[in-house]
């Protein structure tokens, strides 16, 4: 059985990130998001148990996905799930540079048992980040082509309490 991570922060969850996990879930027998708690980054919308809930209503239906709380290496996280690769989503060179590093070392602290997959999402999708999700919010305008409307309803109910 193939079983891969996608860690990430995931705040919120864009169309992007979606559409990674979709391509991941049909390559592989399970995917399991983990959402990783990074007390480094301040501008959080949504807190990690936020963040958890929303994926796992978004994902409710689907067997194969599974979303978990999860903080650390993310190789260590990778093993304790009993997973054999991490996915990582491209979408620029920088990303690339970054990933390229990351893989490597953690190949290397894995004993060579964790290896890294890179995705990259449909066009329309690429270039859509949560940074990106969250400033356009802020500015009042519509998110819906970024986001599921259970994020961008969840979103706005946040923005009211
Ligand atoms: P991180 O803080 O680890 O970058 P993110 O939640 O921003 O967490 O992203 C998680 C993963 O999803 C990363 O590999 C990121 O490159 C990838 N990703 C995010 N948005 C997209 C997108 N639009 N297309 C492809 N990959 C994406």
């Amino acid at each position: 059985m193939t079983k891969v991570l996608y860690p990430g922060s995931f705040d919120p969850m864009t169309k992007g990130h979606m559409n990674i996990v979709e391509q991941a879930s049909k390559l592989f027998d399970e995917v399991i998001i983990a959402v990783m708690h990074n007390p480094a980054k301040k501008n959080a919308f949504f807190s990690t148990e936020e963040r958890i809930e929303l994926i796992k209503e978004l994902y409710k239906k689907a067997n194969n996905i599974k979303v978990v709380a999860a903080s650390g290496a993310t190789v260590d996280v990778a093993i304790l799930h009993d997973c054999q690769a991490i996915i990582r989503g491209l979408r620029s060179l920088t990303d690339f540079d970054y990933e390229v590093q990351m893989q490597q070392i953690n190949k290397e602290i894995s004993g060579g048992k964790v290896n890294t997959v890179c995705l990259f999402a449909d066009k329309d999708y690429q270039f859509v980040s949560s940074s990106m999700v969250k400033e356009v919010f802020s500015l009042g305008k519509d998110i819906s082509p970024y986001v599921d409307p259970i994020v961008q309803d969840r979103m706005v109910l946040k923005k009211r309490s």
